[in-house]
Formats: C-alpha cells, structure tokens, sequence
C-alpha cells in the first residue's frame, strides 16, 4: 500500500525525536509525520479538531486513541506518504493505537522502529530549556537559540516556549510515556523490527549514528525506493 520506507521513531519526551526526524526527513526525503505538530496547528487554527484536542495537549494528556488514528489515516491518505512512505514521530503512542496503525497499514508492514535512548534526568533538562518555532515546528534550546532575536532561522516565526512544558505537564507525559508508550518497545522488538539507538551525544552524532542504521537496513535490500538522493 505504501510503497516507500516506513519509520517509527520512538522515544520519552525530550529524547530529540522531533530534532532527529526533522535531519532524517531531508536526507532521506521522507515525510515527517508529528501527531504532536498536527495537534498543535489544529489548536492554532481553531478547527473542530483542534477545539476538542486542546485541554489534552494543555494537561500533558493523551488525546483519545480514535480521534489519532483517525488523523493519522487522513494523513497517510494523501500522496506524498503513498509514493515515499513515512517516518512517525509521536505515533504510536500506545498499544490501542499500534494495533489500530496495524490495521490501517495492511498489507502494508513497518520497516524499522528506531528507539532514541536517553536517561530521565536528561529528558528533563531539555525539556525545560527547549524552544519551538510557532510556525514550522523546528526546534531549538536556550543554549542553542536562532541566530536572531527568537525568529526561527527557517521560515522567520516566534521561537516560544511550548505551553506544556510546564513541569506538571511534563511530569503527567513522562509518567504516561512509562506506562503506555514503554510496552511499545517490547513490542518491536519481539517482532525483530526495532533497534536501539543511543540519543545522548550531540544532534549531529545522534544523526549519524541513525543515518547509519538506516543506510545498513537499505544496502541489505530493505526499502524501496533504494538509492534516496542525498542531501548535505
Ligand atoms: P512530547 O513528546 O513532548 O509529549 P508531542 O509533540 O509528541 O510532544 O505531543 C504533544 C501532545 O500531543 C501530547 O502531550 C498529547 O497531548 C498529544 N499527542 C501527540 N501525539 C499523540 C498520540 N499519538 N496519542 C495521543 N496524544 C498525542
């Protein structure tokens, strides 16, 4: 059904997921699917959808697993995720939803899950020093900020803090991350598709160490297309 490369990437908050999707989705020019983001324009634009999602972004809670899957489909609908396949950031994020996206892909199968590791008490001092463009999404820190005046070096928009990165926020997704989204990595694994990845150095290193996962994966005849261009 979907003839390109088919990615998760997992992770606890603040893991750099969305960092590292960003990197991945222009060097193997796939498309970047953030349930996070998705959620975060429709409360920017006041859709129905985004009226209902507001009060669980806001609180650091799952939206209900029906309405994600339901615009996860809408998504993979359209045709740049049917030629080129997709990398996933934020999805699944429980068992209800990786049996749902089971369904919805078939015959279609996952590639690969790619699982970021890194420790609590690192998650957490990115948490609390990360920035975001309001616009594009793209992510920043305050020990990293845009080049001026907290506009995004990309598309010009406000860098702000995200209003869940509270620290009660922040709590209630770590503590959900635990109970939810952790039995996810079981999962994969027991199906022989997910790899670990460590996501503690830099950006760059953590790049390069998915880059080469992913590249090993397709030189052993893995995706199609097979030879993605390359992007410096
Ligand atoms: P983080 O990983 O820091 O929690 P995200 O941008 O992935 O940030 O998600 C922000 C919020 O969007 C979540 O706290 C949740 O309210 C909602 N959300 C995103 N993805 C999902 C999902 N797959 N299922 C349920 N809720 C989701």
């Amino acid at each position: 059904m979907v003839p390109g490369a088919r990615l998760i990437v997992l992770g606890k908050q603040g893991a750099g997921k969305g960092t590292q999707c960003m990197r991945l989705s222009r060097r193997y020019v796939l498309p970047h699917i953030s349930t996070g983001d998705m959620l975060r324009a429709a409360v920017k634009a006041r859709t129905p959808l985004g009226l209902e999602a507001r009060r669980y972004l806001d609180a650091g809670d799952l939206i209900p697993d029906e309405v994600v899957l339901a615009m996860v489909a809408g998504r993979l609908d359209q045709d740049d995720t049917r030629t080129r396949g997709f990398l996933l950031d934020g999805f699944p994020r429980t068992v209800a939803q990786a049996d749902g996206f089971d369904e919805l892909l078939k015959p279609a199968v996952i590639d690969l899950v790619l699982n970021l590791v890194v420790p609590t008490g690192l998650v957490l001092a990115r948490l609390v020093s990360r920035r975001v463009c309001e616009d594009c999404g793209a992510i920043y820190s305050t020990s990293t900020p845009p080049k001026l005046n907290w506009t995004c070096d990309f598309c010009g928009g406000d860098v702000v803090q995200r209003e869940d990165d509270t620290e009660e926020a922040i709590k209630n997704r770590l503590d959900l991350y635990d109970s939810s989204t952790a039995p996810l990595v079981a999962r994969y694994e027991a199906l022989g598709k997910l790899v670990e990845v460590s996501g503690e150095g830099s950006p760059g290193d953590v790049a390069n160490s998915l880059n080469a996962v992913i590249d090993a994966y397709q030189h052993g005849g893995g995706f199609f297309p097979p030879t993605p261009p390359e992007h410096s």
